[in-house]
Formats: C-alpha cells, structure tokens, sequence
C-alpha cells in the first residue's frame, strides 16, 4: 500500500481550524468539504483518462476525458457524507455509492449496516472517503468489500490517519491485489484507549452533524 500525506500548507490550515474544539458544525463542515476538494487533487492524480480529439478556435488538438467505467467514490457513513460534495466537485461525473458502516464502541470492530453499491465493479476506480482512519476496521471491510466485487484499483481518502491504523491496513489487506494508495491530510500521534485519534479532532460524525 502506498501512503500519500498531502502536506500542503493550506491543508494544514484548514486542518488546524478542523481540530480546534471551538469550531463550530457549520464551519466544520465547510472546511471538511474544502478540505476534501484539496486531497482530491491528490487522490486523482493517477485517475485513468482517455486521449480525446478537439478544436480550439486556432487549431485541432488532442487533449484527454476520464475513461470509462466511470471512477466510483464510496463515502463510509455518516462521516464520509462529509466529504462527498467535495469530492464531486472535482469529479462530476463519477458515480457515486454508499457503504454504512458502525464501529461496536465496546470492541471497537466494524460491521457493515448498509449497501448501495453496483454488484460489479469490474475495471472501477474507487475513492473511499471517510475522515478518520482510526483502528482502521471499517476502511480494511470496505475495502475488502469493493475487492470482492472486482474494483481494479482503490484510493481510500481521509482527513487524518493514526499511525495504528495505517499499520492495520497494511497487515489485514497485504493479501489483496488491486494497487491501494491512502490518501491523508496528516498521519497523526496515535490512537488513544477509546480508540480516538490524538490529537485528532474528536468523534468527526458529532462534529459535522451533532450528536445523536
Ligand atoms: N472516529 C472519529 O470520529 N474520531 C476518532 O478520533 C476516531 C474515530
């Protein structure tokens, strides 16, 4: 797996204001969506293209479109919905689907609670969104579940990442063969005993939509 930490210093930025226990759910949300619109021009810089004929108003040229099948991006619910409008900005015609996933806060593993996602993903370029990498269960079964399905190479993308999580994905999913590349604002310290990110920014679902 490759592990890409996007350290752009608007990033950074952006990030500080994330993090900071003062900032409000709408502010949060904007900066996690604008933050997702500067990762995505990481995420995306191997996203496969097509040569493409055109005409500019001086002369013929030959430029690129996004091939087909469409790349998929997959936010993990809820906290990945945080994401999504950022990402699609940068990718309009992507497809996108959902995967509900739910971490037991006793044993801290992910189970699977909903599914909108084609059966086939045969060829498919897939972004996974979801902003904490924290033990790093639900993002080793989505990616584990889109594998199952054929998709032929998965970026999963997130606003921060525990080092403990980076290290999950790489041990549960060395057996998997489609290329995954992570994507990440910052690699933090590590994950505390209630399987927080520290420093981190809290519990990101609460933070973009208040606590249920
Ligand atoms: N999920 C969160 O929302 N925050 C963390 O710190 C870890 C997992």
């Amino acid at each position: 797996m490759r592990v890409l930490t996007a350290d752009h210093p608007l990033i950074q930025h952006k990030l500080t204001y994330l993090r900071d226990k003062r900032t409000d759910s709408p502010t949060f949300r904007r900066l996690a969506e604008e933050l997702m619109t500067l990762l995505a021009y990481e995420a995306t810089r191997e996203v496969r293209t097509q040569p493409f004929e055109i005409e500019t108003p001086v002369a013929p040229t030959t430029g690129i479109k996004l091939a087909k099948p469409k790349p998929l991006i997959v936010p993990i619910l809820r906290a990945g919905l945080g994401m999504l409008e950022g990402m699609v900005r940068m990718l309009p015609s992507a497809e996108v689907g959902f995967l509900g996933m739910q971490r037991n806060e006793v044993t801290l593993e992910a189970t699977t609670y909903a599914n909108r996602l084609p059966d086939d993903l045969t060829d498919r370029q897939v972004f996974v969104l979801d902003p904490m990498l924290a033990t790093g269960g639900s993002m080793v079964d989505a990616i584990r579940f889109l594998v199952d399905r054929g998709a032929r190479d998965i970026t999963p993308v997130t606003l921060l990442a525990a080092p403990e999580g980076i290290a999950r994905l790489e041990a549960d999913l060395a057996d998997v063969s489609p290329p995954i590349t992570l994507v990440t604002g910052s690699i933090d310290e590590k994950l505390n005993e209630l399987g927080y990110i520290v420093p981190g920014l809290g519990d990101a679902g609460d933070r973009l939509y208040g606590v249920v």
